[in-house]
């Protein structure tokens, strides 16, 4: 009942839907069931703050709650989104293939001064966020991510498997740090990294699991030691 209420709803909702819809072909990815009524988003890395359309994929509420239950692990809905990301790129490039470039076209330009540009499909990686803030910094940003699934790896311990309501921790910082619901931690100005980077240190030194293990164990990496 509280994981519905965390959840944030995806901007353009239906956009992506029909996009991520397609890029499944209709057939849930796992069990390749294609007479499914509603297809439901899973969030691959689990939080559900998180609606960037790599992190999203389609499929049907059985396997989708295969994965809630751990019958299908994380690593297989990663490689599956890669694959189905993949099977997307080789259809561009078979219709660039298909394409000759070459020869003729070559041929019709001779004594031509105009300069003609042939573009070629070339996947835009596009920008997610701007300069001057964390999620521009990918080492930084991931160090962020790795730091709050440590986070909620630990919290697991104290109330058990399954029960850590893993947008919880991520919605925390976000209001500690007043972001609107539309951004992300990631778009958090980079000035504070540090900052919000001992907070989480502190959170998780601060959890049981943190203190059973006692003030001498390492419960995280640091950055330097994560970064290189
Ligand atoms: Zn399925």
């Amino acid at each position: 009942m509280t994981d519905k209420k965390n959840r944030t709803s995806i901007p353009k909702a239906n956009k992506i839907r029909a996009e991520l819809q397609k890029e499944i072909s209709s057939i849930c990815p796992f069990c390749d069931n294609s007479d499914v009524g509603h297809f439901e988003i899973h969030h691959i890395d689990e939080n559900p703050a998180n609606n960037e359309i790599d992190n999203l994929i389609l499929l049907c509420p059985i396997c989708h709650s295969k994965i809630t239950k751990a019958d299908i692990v994380q690593i297989e809905v990663f490689k599956k989104k890669i694959s189905l990301l993949q099977h997307k790129d080789n259809k561009i490039n078979s219709i660039k293939n298909a394409v000759n470039f070459n020869s003729k076209v070559d041929n019709a330009i001779v004594g031509d001064n105009i300069n003609i540009a042939i573009s070629h499909t070339k996947k835009i990686v596009k920008q997610k966020y701007p300069e001057g803030c964390i999620g521009f910094d990918t080492v930084k940003a991931n160090y962020i991510g790795y730091l709050i699934k440590r986070y909620n790896e630990y919290k697991e311990y104290e109330v058990g498997k399954g029960q850590v309501n893993y947008a919880a921790f991520s919605a925390h910082l976000k209001k500690l740090y007043k972001i609107g619901p539309t951004r992300t931690l990631y778009n958090l100005q980079i000035e504070k990294f540090d900052e919000l980077v001992n907070y989480i240190h502190l959170r998780i030194d601060k959890t049981k699991l943190a203190k059973i293990k006692g003030q001498g164990h390492k419960n995280y990496s640091c950055f330097l030691d994560y970064a290189t």
